[in-house]
């Protein structure tokens, strides 16, 4: 047979067979090939009957004592008994519902039994083991791939399919694209071998090492490709900016730049000058002074006679920006104007209409900016704020309001760099990785239940010297195991703190509901604002000072200390109190991390260490292909080194000329996933 033949085919294998199979993504062989087991058992070590370990799956070889029994318990309960021995010792086995194996095994014979021990009276007993007579091993004795099944389907009907699968890739396999330097610095087996030894491993690490390499191979492919693109991108040319000085900028700011604002800036006006398009990812933790960069690009678009767009999740975001930036170019003599979904039809035209004669040079604003009714007269520089509350496509359609137009996004998230480069895709990435000077370090405290009266009045407090305080659950309502849902805190916060005012906000309040208890609390006639983690990640209320929330023990660490930057914003000392530090040593060690630190790369980091990837990956649309073995997470160490090959390869080959195999493996990537798709 050859791989691209359907399993109906495959003898044993029926039609009714296949569509089961089918449901597992395998028509083909070749697809056959590629569903590798989702583990295996180790049955290569035969096991003494003395050495038996209770409680543990064990292979042993050994001699049927006597005749099995099978006795009748009850209805539908049969059990059939044997007693077994090899050199050190005897041992019982117990089969439920398998009379067959009365029949099958026979005295006197040696078989191999696989199967879980357990120690009862004086000795153990294996159950319902799987055997066969030794010396014809082919399920006892070896390692035993485990595969993924659905409802009909057995390990037997895989183990058929893939055994067609790798005799038809030993005659005609799968091209090999990795370039074979690279299989070699590696230590990895030519593709070939690593199919069989995934399938069919003779121990635990050829099966590693084979899952090593072709996990190695998804993170290599997807590096190259994202490379590709960068350097696609770097044969583009960007709008054209003559005028990069920033000088009379600087002069106008209220405050001198941070020396990571800085470099951010420069990392942008170094893109432009050299004429590219800027693609940049600017990430920064809450507070860092994002905003700024965007401010210093908005302004050279806008010297240079251009214009420039910053686009921000919501609309009370929008108008936060547009509070701090039209002063600004007001003195820079900059025009600059808001486009959100709440102005009047008439503020409406009048605001696109000095968006396309030109006279309006920076544009703020929510997704209206997105508007087929916008035109600009000359866009040249986009920014994407919060960018992951965005969609790619929606950043793509931003930058074709304009030509080759520059694009900035930014992002509160501290992402460590090797997944930042995977989940960034193309955009070259700038951390700003210092606080404006005289913040002050917000107090944190990770506690359990028994403090909640203490922080009740702690809360109390707060309002009662002009503060404000978050309260952020996990759950909007009817809580369930035990969380503590935004509702019932809110009604039982009423209660307790009857003279303050309490509101309560989450994601099924109405957006324009949701709006007016934003912009409330922003202007103080809110005290208490209970909430989900809906509330929004840039938002800036100076005058909040304390930050409390429920089950900390359920939240991200990342997502924690985002939570915590929307405090500490103002004059006075504010305060965060993460609940859950009494739901065991886990949560209690990942809660006082943000005691510890306050920098979020670290805290990041610690997340990464502790609970893995899906953090990073799971809130954020990203058009990354899915991966079969490659846990971008779990091996970070794998990553690296991929990234690191695919960077040496591009370098020396940017066209992959040399690699036509790999060459098309990249672009049928592109096909599959689209270009614009990768970020
Ligand atoms: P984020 O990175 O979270 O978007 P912002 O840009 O909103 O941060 O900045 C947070 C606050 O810090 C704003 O009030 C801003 O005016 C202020 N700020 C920004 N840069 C500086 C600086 N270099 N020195 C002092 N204050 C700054
Ligand atoms: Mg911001």
């Amino acid at each position: 047979m050859t791989l691209q033949e359907p399993v109906r085919f495959v003898r044993g294998i029926g039609p009714k067979k296949a569509e089961l199979l089918e449901k597992l993504g395998i028509a083909t062989l070749a697809d056959a090939l590629l569903c590798y087991p989702r583990g295996y058992e180790d049955r290569t070590h035969i096991t003494p009957i003395r050495q038996l370990i209770d409680g543990e799956k064990q292979c042993i070889h050994a001699v049927v004592g006597a005749a099995p029994q099978t006795v009748h318990i009850r209805r539908g309960m049969d059990v059939t008994r044997c007693k077994v021995y090899d050199d050190s010792g005897t041992l019982s086995l117990r089969f439920f519902n398998q009379k067959y194996a009365a029949g099958a095994l026979e005295t006197g014979k040696e078989y191999a039994f696989y199967g879980k021990v357990q120690a009862e009276g004086r000795g153990f007993v294996m159950l319902s083991p799987e055997f066969e007579p030794t010396g014809t091993g082919s399920r006892t004795g070896r390692v035993v791939p485990i595969y993924p099944l659905t409802a009909g389907l057995h390990q037997r009907d895989l183990y058929r399919v893939t055994d067609a699968a790798l005799a038809a890739a030993a005659g005609d396999g799968p091209a090999d694209f990795l370039p074979q330097a690279i299989r070699e610095r590696q230590g990895f087996p030519p593709l070939r071998a690593a199919l069989s030894d995934i399938h069919r491993p003779q121990n635990m690490q050829q099966a590693a090492q084979a899952r090593r390499r072709m996990a190695f191979e998804e993170l290599f492919l997807l590096s190259c490709g994202l490379g590709f693109l960068r350097a696609r991108r770097s044969d583009k040319s960007g709008a054209l900016l003559r005028d990069l000085s920033l000088n009379a900028f600087y002069r106008a700011l209220p405050f001198a730049l941070t020396g990571a604002q800085q470099r951010a800036i420069e990392a942008c006006t170094l893109d432009i000058a050299a004429g590219r398009p800027l693609s940049r990812l600017v990430q920064g933790d809450v507070g860092s002074g994002k905003t700024m960069v965007a401010a210093a690009l908005c302004y050279l678009a806008a010297k240079n006679g251009r214009q420039a767009v910053i686009m921000a999740p919501t609309e009370l975001l929008a108008q936060q920006h547009m509070q701090t930036l039209a002063p600004l170019f007001q003195k820079l003599d900059v025009s600059c104007g808001l486009l959100v979904g709440s102005l009047t039809p008439k503020q409406k035209r009048d605001m696109q209409q000095q968006i396309a004669d030109g006279t309006c040079s920076v544009i703020i604003g929510t997704h209206a900016v997105l508007s087929e009714a916008v035109h600009f007269r000359d866009l040249a520089a986009a920014v994407v704020d919060e960018q992951h509350r965005f969609g790619v496509s929606q950043r793509a359609s931003l930058t074709a309001k304009g030509e080759n137009v520059h694009l900035l996004v930014m992002s509160a998230t501290p992402i460590p760099r090797t997944l930042a480069l995977l989940i960034y895709g193309d955009l070259d990435v700038s951390v700003i990785d210092e606080l404006p000077p005289g913040r002050q370090k917000i107090k944190t405290y990770a506690v359990g239940e028994d403090m909640r009266p203490r922080i009740d009045r702690f809360i109390d407090r707060q309002c009662a010297e002009g503060g404000q305080v978050y309260v952020v659950c996990p759950l909007v309502g009817d809580g369930e195991s035990g969380r503590t849902s935004a509702e019932s805190a809110a009604e039982r916060l009423s209660k307790v703190l009857p003279q303050r005012r309490v509101s309560l906000v989450h994601g099924r309040t109405k957006a324009a509901e949701k709006e007016q208890i934003m912009a409330d609390f922003a202007a103080g006639r809110i005290d208490v604002l209970v909430s989900t983690t809906v509330i929004e990640v840039g938002v800036n209320v100076p005058n909040a000072t304390l930050m409390v929330v429920e089950d900390g023990d359920c939240f991200g660490l990342s997502q924690l200390h985002q939570l915590r930057g929307r405090v500490g914003r103002g004059r006075r000392q504010s305060y965060c109190v993460f609940y859950g530090a009494d739901r065991g040593a886990e949560a209690r060690e990942r809660l006082t991390t943000l005691v510890r630190t306050n920098d979020g790369f670290v805290i990041a980091q610690k997340d990464l260490e502790m609970r893995g990837a899906g953090d990073f990956f799971g809130t954020r649309q990203h058009g990354l292909p899915p991966m079969k073995l490659a846990d971008v997470a779990g091996d970070t160490r794998l990553l690296e080194q991929a990234q690191r090959a695919a960077a040496e390869l591009l370098q020396t080959d940017p066209s992959l000329s040399q690699f036509p195999q790999l060459r098309a493996r990249v672009e049928s990537l592109f096909a599959q996933y689209g270009e614009g798709s990768f970020n």
